[in-house]
């Protein structure tokens, strides 16, 4: 009767095991809670922490006296009132970039939601206040989530990324030396550590590896090379060759949603590109960018994409501007 019960009791633990291993699912903050607040500030990753998602994602950029700041472009005037502040510091491009600026500059700047270049809302259902809130340091968000695991007993990891690096470097910058600094005062710079380091120039994650000696989870997120977002050659990356050399330097992938599915007459299937089936079966983890509720692809709704994402690709992770609907819907499963 006694080792029958253990012998239950075995199966069900075993069982329930199984069932959580195959719903893990890591839900990635973008950018904080992006989707209810202005991107990026403290607010928004307190905010972000609260919904309980597994990752808080950080964007990086260099200021001009050496901090890393969270911003999600070199550039300041979409997310800043850096115009009206400071008219004449702008470039002979027009755009102002946040290296020309101290970090006490950039803290007396006021970050409001996302805008286009005619300074309209991008998201036009988002955060509608007048707050003020401010730029903020890679250091003050990492000490941010870092003491709320510990006075909630939780464990939310952070997800940061590279922003740029080609870029920075011909300005004389190296970010990615300085984003590692940072890890290794923190013991972050570790494969155990709960945090991801990700990256658009596969260039600069073999670097990171090869030269700046980095031990810390990478992933390789991927563009198209018409974006023009770094040098790297994103065609050659997503070939059988190009996939089996990122799994000697990344634990996974973060491609566009709207990259993961082949296309049969100029419209998406819901069948997988041969290429992500191949990262999967190279073992690498697939991180998706980005779900929004509020800018859903056309014809599919919310909860159909997400059945799509967990149930039929199986994806790993997801960054997402809504924490809660994807909570939500894990929970139902
Ligand atoms: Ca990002």
């Amino acid at each position: 009767m006694l080792n029958l019960s253990v012998k239950t009791l075995r199966i069900l633990s075993l069982t329930a095991l199984v069932s959580f291993q195959s719903m893990a699912f890591d839900i990635i903050a973008h950018r904080g809670a992006s989707g209810y607040l202005p991107e990026h500030t403290l607010a928004s990753t307190a905010m972000a922490y609260a919904q309980q998602p597994d990752y808080i994602e950080q964007d990086l950029v260099m200021t001009g006296d050496g901090h890393l700041v969270m911003l999600h472009d070199i550039h300041l005037e979409t997310v800043t009132n850096v115009e009206t502040v400071f008219p004449n510091r702008h470039r002979e491009d027009g755009r102002y970039y946040a290296l020309d600026f101290t970090l006490a500059e950039l803290r007396s700047l006021n970050v409001h939601e996302r805008t286009d270049a005619k300074g309209k809302q991008v998201y036009s259902n988002r955060y509608q206040g007048n707050g003020q809130f401010t730029v903020a340091t890679f250091e003050e968000h990492i000490s941010t989530i870092l003491s709320l695991n510990a006075t909630t007993g939780g464990s939310v990891g952070l997800y940061a990324e590279i922003k740029s690096p080609a870029w920075h470097r011909e300005q004389g910058v190296d970010i990615s030396k300085a984003v590692l600094e940072v890890l290794r005062e923190h013991h972050l710079d570790d494969v155990s550590a709960n945090i991801y380091i990700q990256c658009f120039d596969f260039a600069e994650i073999k670097r990171l590896r090869e030269e700046l000696g980095a031990e810390v989870k990478l992933i390789q997120l991927l563009a198209e090379n018409s974006w023009n977002e770094t040098p790297t050659n994103y065609d050659k990356l997503k070939t059988q060759e190009g996939i089996e050399e990122l799994s000697r330097y990344v634990q996974g992938i973060g491609p566009w949603l709207g990259h993961v599915t082949r296309y049969e007459g100029g419209k998406p299937t819901t069948e997988l590109t041969p290429w992500i089936e191949t990262a999967k079966q190279q073992g690498l983890l697939i991180h998706p960018y980005t779900y929004r509720t509020d800018a859903l692809p056309p014809g599919i709704s919310a909860d159909q994409l997400l059945m799509l994402i967990i149930k039929k690709w199986q994806f790993d992770g997801l960054f997402t501007d809504q924490v809660p609907p994807v909570k939500r819907f894990l929970q139902s499963q």
